[in-house]
């Protein structure tokens, strides 16, 4: 009979990876660590705003996952069909694996089919491909107008859409085109980062105008006239573009919507410090929890709050399993880069789980702050292979 346990972390992402490597560094060897992911290499999704604009290739920001199994980690590649959380088990291209422990990390699925006409007339720079395609399509416009649009909400790094408006905006300034190229912004939300508080919003709003970009808010697009090149929105506006580069509707991945763990919001409701769902011995992380905030809202997507919940979700199993360490909380800390272009970038911080707000607070644009954003790329990619 075996003696050791075995934990099955469900997505090789941000919080896959960091669970997956705490556990197996805290573990000893009679105990299994098996990471399902389906893609063959891990991708760095922050660095996809300076792929767009050229600033980073494809080779540089990936690695390739097989790597982990030097660390000791069993990686499984391949496409989990279904997940049982009674059992604690997994069918991955048929073949079903069971576990003492899920650790269910597979983030958010991308719908931009979800939108009439969207795929067609526009790059996702949400994905890898879809960066790649925008970064190339950008060099074929020398004059018009560029619409990035947030399709709807919630979507992961509610920084992002800001920060690819400022870096094209700063692109095509450097290329000389600033004057015969327009970027304009719309997006459902009331206002940037609403969950970081209306100083936060009212800064980034400013940053973002500053750059010339004109932001358009409370705009739900409802479909994409591609043959017309004309974004249409539920408020009866619309939108002309010559380019349109968007952040598509976001989803909980559907092997986790069809397993029964994901609650009213669509997304897994977990125990805001333990990440523990309704199932014993199974956590959520990352993209694919909905966490309610006192302050009505969810706590955004991002990879520092997967990256946080990975470290707390390790340390309470390795805690469980072998007595080493004490119980972890996760406390709702986050904080992320914004890039603003002009080589420089601001940095919010604070916590989100703050009552009855989120107490954040965002430093000017500098050029220190966009050096740290690359080192951090750097450590990233460093510390996990
Ligand atoms: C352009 C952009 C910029 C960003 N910038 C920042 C930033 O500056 N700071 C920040 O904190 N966050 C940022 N993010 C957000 C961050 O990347 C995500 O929030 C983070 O990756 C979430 O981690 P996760 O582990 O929950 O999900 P993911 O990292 O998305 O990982 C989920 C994994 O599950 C796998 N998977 C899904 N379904 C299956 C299946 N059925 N079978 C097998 N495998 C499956 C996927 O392939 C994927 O590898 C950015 C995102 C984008 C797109």
């Amino acid at each position: 009979m075996a003696l050791g346990k075995t934990i099955l972390v469900l997505g090789g992402g941000i919080g896959g990876l960091v669970a997956a490597s705490r556990l197996r560094k805290g573990l000893s060897r009679e105990h299994r660590v098996v990471l399902i992911e389906r893609e063959r290499d891990y991708v760095f999704a922050p660095s996809f705003l300076w792929l767009m604009t050229g600033l980073r290739q494809r080779e540089k920001i990936s690695r390739p996952l097989s790597k982990l199994r030097q660390q000791g980690i069993e990686l499984i590649q391949g496409n989990i069909e279904r997940i049982d959380p009674e059992t604690h088990t997994a069918w991955v291209d048929g073949r079903k694996i069971t576990g003492d422990y899920l650790v269910i990390a597979l983030g958010a699925e991308l719908a931009p089919e979800t939108i009439p006409g969207l795929a067609e007339a526009g790059h996702n720079f949400y994905s890898l491909a879809g960066a790649e395609a925008l970064r190339d399509a950008r060099l074929e416009l020398h004059a018009g107008r560029v619409v990035v649009l947030v399709c709807a909400m919630p979507f992961k790094c509610p920084a992002a859409p800001y920060e690819a408006a400022m870096l094209l905006e700063y692109d095509f300034r450097k290329r000389k085109l600033g004057e015969q190229i327009e970027v304009d912004l719309y997006s459902p939300e009331p206002g940037p980062m609403p969950v970081a508080g209306p100083e936060v919003s009212r800064q980034v709003r400013q940053m973002v105008e500053a750059k010339g970009i004109v932001y358009h808010p409370e705009h739900t697009v409802t479909q994409v006239d591609a043959s017309a090149r004309c974004v249409l929105f539920d408020n009866g506006a619309s939108a002309n573009f010559d380019l349109l580069a968007y952040v598509p509707p976001h989803r909980a991945p559907q092997v986790v919507a069809e397993c029964g763990l994901t609650g009213e919001s669509g997304w897994v409701p977990v125990h805001r410090q333990t990440l523990e769902t309704q199932f014993p011995g199974v956590y959520a992380i990352g993209d694919v929890t909905g966490i309610m905030l006192s302050m009505g809202k969810p706590l955004p997507k991002a990879g520092v709050f997967a990256h946080g919940e990975a470290e707390v979700v390790a340390a309470n199993l390795v805690n469980i399993i072998s007595g080493k360490g004490k119980p972890a909380r996760f406390e709702g800390h986050g904080e992320c880069f914004i890039e603003t272009g002009d080589g420089k970038a601001g940095f919010g911080n604070g916590n989100f789980y703050a009552e009855p707000m989120p107490e954040i607070k965002l430093r000017q644009p500098s050029r220190t702050l966009h050096v740290g954003k690359v080192a951090f790329e750097k450590y990233w990619l460093f510390e996990w292979f």
